[in-house]
């Protein structure tokens, strides 16, 4: 078994090999730029991000000419938020989110705040859940925009997306989603659910860093985003750049394939996951998850262990590569926004630790990790109720 054991798949995910291998022309050979149409080698790098547009449309029930590459989730995120208020600037100037957004969503929605939009930031419940009551009064004739994450990346809880979306639709509001963590793990259908714009990010589904999707619906209301990034026609002049052609073939193969894999996968992740918290709560006491017990990604545990500093039991299991919340703000070393929007008491905000088990977790892995992690937690308790003596 190779140490340290992968568990922090929502913070980004191996490539694929058969990514990679689908990769790899178009990093030599296949070298052209997907916007020179005057020659063989332009023209067939366009016909593999055709391709890819494709891939990605087709396993969220869009239109290819209705996704924009761009480098990432963050980037789309700004991109629909931004480019959205920005257009709707002389009528609505309104703008509501959740407090357990990602970064992403949080500070871009701060910035506009900062340059007069009005925002709202509807709370969350203990499990992570927003209330749709909430949601429905936050609405006014002003607001422009609803963005919400499908499902949260460092507890899990997943959103009721087709009920938001058939409320934003009702009442003539448009709908982004933040589909980072699910693009390839849930069912998704634009049409269906009611979504206007979609974020999605190839790092989380096992293709490469650096790449990602949005998704903006081009039927139902003229949507024009004004571009963040200036200087070129490409994407539909919503996005100016010469195209990552290698990491957009890539995204384009990861889904596809995560969409074939899904409905095995998925329930497989389930199993491995009931095992992990199963062994745990059976072994040792003080162990609570957090976010929706029912409502949640397969492949995610966020847990709390009573006496326990995350931190500190992060520092005690090398051989385990988990996190203590999300990647982007780990460094900080600040109580996660998201437990404590959840209003969690701050011993298990500090004592909570995420583990995210992916396509290549085997048993193996979840019980060498429960050997660990037991033996991390005894000692720690041990080392502080002695302290305390
Ligand atoms: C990872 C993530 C993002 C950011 O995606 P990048 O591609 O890393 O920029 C945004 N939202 C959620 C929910 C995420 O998990």
């Amino acid at each position: 078994m190779k140490l340290p054991i992968y568990l922090d798949c929502n913070a980004t995910t191996p490539v694929d090999v058969r990514v990679s291998s689908a990769m790899l022309p178009y990093l030599s050979e296949e070298f052209g730029n997907a916007s020179s149409a005057s020659h063989e080698y332009g023209r067939r790098a366009k016909e593999a991000v055709d391709r890819a547009r494709f891939q990605v449309a087709d396993s969220i029930g869009a239109k290819s000419n209705e996704i924009i590459f761009t480098s990432g989730a963050t980037e789309s995120i700004n991109l629909a938020l931004t480019g959205v208020m920005e257009h709707h600037r002389q009528k609505r100037k309104h703008l509501v989110i959740a407090g357990a957004e990602h970064a992403a969503t949080l500070e871009t929605a701060q910035a506009l705040e900062y340059r007069g939009y009005r925002l709202t930031i509807l709370g969350v419940d203990d499990l992570g859940r927003i209330d749709i009551d909430a949601l429905r009064s936050a609405i006014s004739d002003e607001t422009a925009l609803v963005s919400l994450m499908h499902a949260n990346n460092e507890v899990g809880t997943v959103t009721p997306i087709s009920e938001i979306g058939k409320l934003c639709r009702d009442r003539g509001v448009l709908f982004h989603c933040d589909a980072a963590q699910t693009v390839g793990k849930l069912p998704i259908d634009v049409r269906t659910m009611n979504v206007d714009l979609l974020s999605l990010s190839g790092h989380k589904l096992y293709a490469a860093k650096g790449v990602g999707a949005l998704y903006r619906r081009q039927t139902a209301m003229p949507m024009r985003l004004r571009s963040l990034i200036v200087g070129g026609d490409q994407e539909f002049s919503s996005r100016a750049g010469t195209l990552n052609v290698a990491g957009v073939v890539g995204l384009g193969k990861a889904v596809e394939l995560a969409e074939r894999e899904r409905a095995t996968e998925q329930p497989r992740l389930t199993k491995l996951s009931e095992r992990l918290l199963g062994a745990l709560s059976q072994r040792l006491d003080g162990v609570e998850l957090n976010g929706d017990p029912k409502r949640r990604l397969a492949g995610n545990l966020n847990i709390s262990f009573a006496n326990v500093e995350a931190e500190a039991l992060l520092v005690a299991l090398p051989d385990i590569a988990c996190s203590s919340g999300s990647a982007c703000h780990s460094r900080l070393g600040e109580p996660s926004h998201v437990l404590s929007a959840m209003g969690l008491d701050q011993a298990r905000i500090h004592g909570a630790i995420r583990f995210g088990l992916g396509r290549f977790t085997q048993t193996g892995h979840v019980d060498y990790a429960v050997e660990r992690l037991v033996e991390a937690v005894t000692s720690l308790r041990k080392s502080t109720s002695a302290a305390r003596s």
